[in-house]
């Protein structure tokens, strides 16, 4: 393999700073771009040239899912350099047409609010969130489908396309199984777990998809490779995958199990219960993450016949099976 360069870049945004990945050698290659701001611009353009690269040499820009952190970049690099961008085919909406697929989640954000017992001034405010994150990213990049099972090369060797929903569901990891190594981005995490960010139906599906149970089988499916070492998305790497990932999943049905005595007799809606576990929140972009932490641990609940949904007019509410 050739040199795998870890380049760390300052965001604006609370999760601090995003790792992207140059890999050297053909075709000169860039995992992930950070968001579109000056100091993330300056910065890489800095870290290229210290390892005697620029912008214009890339031919290839891989995108490991579609949060604004990770790829604002990619749209002015290809533009300057005629990089190919690839992504999983389930991010080609947002970044075929980031506004009208935006409008799409807000649609179905506002809806899914609503019913679980979210205040209305906090709706308006999470949904204003999502619109200030625009300016960090292009509305139309030119992207190429990248599904699992694809092989793509960089760095001198051919990686295999994972695809790990989970924090989001365009999310891919790369592997390259000689060396054991995994580009686990945001799926793998040094210090945390990866929030399960609601997210609509699938184009074509009429059920939202259970993130966080999409992401403890996507978890434990990378841990069955035995990677000697998963390159993440924010953080160090990590060595130790397969116990890090039973200590996640040990961790979340810790959770669940907490959710289950919260609620205890009571019937309570998403919302009542965030409240309960997350009390200290202020934030709206924490309120945000920790709704969709909530329904992931609600959806595990339910999956194991531990909670039952029931609703009162249009409000859904949880409580345990009689
Ligand atoms: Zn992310």
């Amino acid at each position: 393999m050739t040199k795998l360069h870890c380049i760390s870049l300052p965001t604006p945004f609370p999760v601090g700073p995003v790792n992207v990945y140059l890999a050297e050698g053909e075709p000169l290659t860039l995992i992930d771009t950070g968001p579109k701001t000056e100091a993330t611009r300056a910065a890489l353009s800095q870290e290229l040239a210290r390892l005697g690269h620029n912008l214009a040499d890339l031919k290839q820009i891989i995108l490991t899912h579609h949060h604004v952190d990770h790829l604002g970049l990619a749209g002015e690099i290809a533009a300057q350099s005629y990089a190919k961008i690839f992504a999983h085919p389930y991010n080609l909406p947002w970044l075929h047409d980031y506004a009208s697929t935006r409008k799409h989640h807000a649609q179905f954000y506002r809806g899914f609010w609503k019913q679980n017992g979210v205040p209305q001034e906090l709706i308006e405010r999470m949904l204003y969130l999502g619109e200030a994150l625009t300016q960090f990213r292009d509305s139309h990049l030119p992207v190429q489908p990248l599904p699992e099972g694809r092989e793509i090369h960089f760095a001198g060797c051919d990686w295999s396309v994972y695809h790990t929903p989970g924090h989001a569901g365009g999310l891919i990891c790369l592997w390259h199984a000689q060396s054991r190594t995994l580009i686990s981005n945001d799926h793998i995490l040094k210090n945390i777990s990866s929030n399960p960010i609601l997210e609509p139906p699938m184009s074509g599906e009429a059920t939202r998809p259970q993130r966080l149970r999409d992401y403890l089988r996507e978890m434990n499916r990378m841990a069955e490779l035995n990677p000697q070492i998963a390159y993440t998305g924010h953080g160090e790497a990590v060595r130790n995958v397969r116990e890090l990932v039973a200590r996640r999943v040990a961790f979340h049905h810790r959770r669940a199990d907490a959710i289950l005595s919260a609620l205890g007799a009571r019937t309570m809606s998403l919302w009542e219960l965030t409240q309960e576990l997350f009390p200290a929140l202020t934030n709206d972009a924490d309120f945000f993450l920790a709704i969709s932490e909530v329904q992931g641990h609600l959806d595990l609940l339910q999956n194991d016949q531990r909670i039952v949904e029931t609703f009162h007019g249009e409000k859904v509410l949880w409580k345990r099976p009689t």
